[in-house]
């Protein structure tokens, strides 16, 4: 027999009551009780998202509203800055080149942060060569927390730079929202992207957007073809208290348990939980003698570890969750096999870290690294306090 825990970035354990609210009888979405549970689900949004913007949700993973991010702010011929330091950086890439949008990379070594003043350089230029206000960049595409290297980016800062320049700034935060800090408004964020399955604590099936006047206006002008996820619609059946298309009903139901969770904790003390947290992963894996991937700009979500030389990192994380029942992420792409990471997001707690920190030193200790037992889950220990 075993027991499950879930240590991934998404998806992330639910929270029991959250559950429960799921096995509910279905109610019809066009009737004044699931009217209630929009603008309740509405106001509690832009309370996590700290934003006065509508906040759109669509029955769709986190890819949709970033695909959303793209085919509404854009039109043919108009030109976008991304900012590719990981696997959902360059899915922003992908975005834009499967609408044709010609884009400007920054590539950023993975397991580092976009230095901002990058982003500055471009659009200083682009502002000095394009005369034509309409031919500028129209956005930036960027990563709050970029879950594949564990890489936090200081958005408060990009969102200083863009405040001198006509381009919308996009926010990736599916990972980050709700695990840490992100100030839509104060920030200058003008789209800003999440998903249900992440720090929210809910099942996979929610994406939202928040929207902000600048954004707006640039989605009156946009051409690009668009019709699931057309934010006019959204925009439109808000007003309303309505949605365009049927809403996943029960996952708007687990989401309105999960907001009032997180209310009743509230933000302060949810960020200073999930900061806590990622530092004791990190003591811990350092005082195994392991090393982090992204040591200068980590994520108070997820943790990225470099699997040491001569262990099997594939071989690490199916271990530890086909023997253990823990389940950890290894890498993706370019860094499979190379690194492991460790969530904690949403409802992961410190006794998941102990059970999680205890199996990866039983599976290590198997596998013949050398380490001394028990440095781990004792420095994960001394720092949860
Ligand atoms: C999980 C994640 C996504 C992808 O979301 P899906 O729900 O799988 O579509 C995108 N960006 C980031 C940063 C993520 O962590």
């Amino acid at each position: 027999m075993i027991k499950n825990y879930l240590l991934t970035p998404g998806p992330t354990p639910i929270p029991p009551r959250v559950l429960e609210t799921m096995a509910r009888p279905i109610i019809h979405h066009r009737t004044p009780e699931f009217q209630k549970i929009i603008q309740e689900v509405e106001e509690d949004l832009k309370y996590v998202y700290q934003t006065k913007n509508k906040v759109l949700i669509f029955a769709a993973s986190g890819t949709g509203a970033m695909e959303g991010s793209v085919i509404n702010l854009l039109s043919p011929g108009d030109k976008a800055i991304v900012v590719r330091g990981g696997k959902f950086g360059e899915r922003f890439g992908e975005i834009c080149k499967a609408y044709g949008i010609e884009f400007t990379a920054i590539d950023v070594e993975w397991g580092k942060a976009v230095d901002p003043e990058i982003i500055r350089n471009i659009l200083e230029e682009d502002e000095r060569r394009t005369t034509n206000h309409e031919r500028r960049i129209k956005a930036v595409y960027t990563t709050l927390c970029e879950t594949s290297t564990g890489v936090a980016t200081d958005i408060e800062a990009v969102g200083k730079v863009l405040k001198n320049y006509e381009a919308a700034l996009v926010v990736d935060a599916i990972s980050g929202l709700a695990a840490m800090p992100i100030k839509t408004d104060e920030w200058g964020v003008d789209v800003c992207v999440s998903g249900s399955q992440k720090g929210l604590m809910i099942p996979p099936g929610l994406a939202f957007v928040s929207v902000s006047p600048k954004a707006w206006a640039l989605i009156e002008k946009s051409t690009l073809p668009k019709y699931y996820f057309d934010f006019k619609a959204y925009k439109k059946a808000l007003t309303k208290i309505d949605t365009p298309f049927t809403p996943a009903v029960n996952l708007v139901i687990a989401l309105r348990e999960a907001l009032k969770i997180i209310k009743e904790e509230s933000m302060d003390v949810i960020f200073d939980r999930h900061k806590k947290m990622a530092f004791s992963v990190r003591s811990a894996v350092k005082a195994m003698g392991l090393e982090l991937f992204s040591p200068d700009a980590y994520s108070d979500g997820v943790t990225a570890v470099k699997v040491p030389q001569g262990i099997d990192g594939e071989k690490l994380v199916k271990t530890m969750r086909d023997k253990y029942g823990v389940g950890i992420a290894g890498g993706q792409d370019k860094v499979k096999g190379k690194i492991f990471r460790i969530a904690t997001m949403g409802y992961i707690t410190p006794s998941d870290l102990i059970v999680c920190m205890a199996t990866l030193e039983a599976v290590l200790l198997d596998m013949g690294y050398k380490f001394q037992l028990g440095s781990g889950v004792r420095a994960l220990e001394e720092t949860l306090k």
